[in-house]
């Protein structure tokens, strides 16, 4: 990586490097020149660790996976936590149809209906991400700074990997469900916001006021949507 591409993950401060290599094999960590703790002390944990404390919402955590690792999953994250959310809102749908009408048992409309469940959760994801990142740089435009959009969107994308958790949610079916839903939900704003505060390096309430922002904005949206199909669906049964 070039010169001050990396930031220690304790004061968010730039740094060279992250270990220096000794010509004997050798490695020794760097430590921060503002903090004097070790730039990346994730560099020596294992990724299980690393994962933990990202669950946990650690910042150090998400600035060692955001600055100073190489991770371009995100739009491959993106897809599969589209697909968990698809297959969740499927399987909803299933649930609240009776299984009795014959059309039910045709595997292509069930398909059909998947796919369609994946076309709103990606336009839903758009309109959130859309709405986070208008706030974001309305305020940084006021602020008389510039906003780089790409980090920002490879931030969001990453921390949404809670919603992998529908998976085991919608499997384990139980009475408690929509909590988990709800808890899942809350979880992933949460990284969400914490994922803002890394990157732009600002206050909790901005990075949260972002994030209510884009929930708002993907509310109205799925509200929009679920009065056009029923207004489509009133027009068709009219013809
Ligand atoms: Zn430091």
């Amino acid at each position: 990586m070039a010169p001050g591409l990396f930031k220690c993950v304790e004061c968010n401060e730039d740094a060279n490097e992250l270990h220096r290599d000794y010509s004997n094999g050798i490695l020794k960590i760097t430590i921060c020149k503002s903090c004097k703790k070790p730039v990346d002390k994730y560099i020596e944990y294992d990724p299980v660790i690393v994962l933990i404390d990202a669950t946990l919402c650690k910042i150090q955590a998400f600035r060692h996976i955001l600055f100073n690792t190489e991770i371009n999953i995100h739009w491959k994250l993106c897809v599969f936590c589209l697909l968990c959310e698809a297959y969740l809102r499927w399987s909803l749908l299933q649930g609240s149809q009776p299984s009795n009408d014959p059309a039910d048992i045709i595997r292509y409309t069930k398909e059909w209906e998947f796919y369609c469940m994946f076309a709103v959760a990606a336009l839903e994801l758009s309109v959130f991400c859309a709405g986070v990142l208008f706030v974001l740089w309305t305020t940084q435009r006021c602020c008389g700074s510039s906003l780089k959009l790409a980090p920002l969107l490879k931030a969001l994308l990453l921390s949404g990997y809670g919603k992998v958790l529908l998976i085991p949610a919608v499997i384990w079916e139980h009475d408690f469900s929509p909590l988990c839903f709800s808890l899942i939900r809350l979880f992933v704003l949460t990284s969400n916001s914490q994922a803002i505060r890394v990157i732009l390096n600002c206050s909790r309430r901005l990075s949260l006021l972002a994030v209510c922002s884009g929930l708002l904005l993907e509310t109205w949206a799925a509200r929009a949507l679920k009065t056009l199909q029923v207004c489509s669906q009133d027009y068709l049964s009219m013809l």
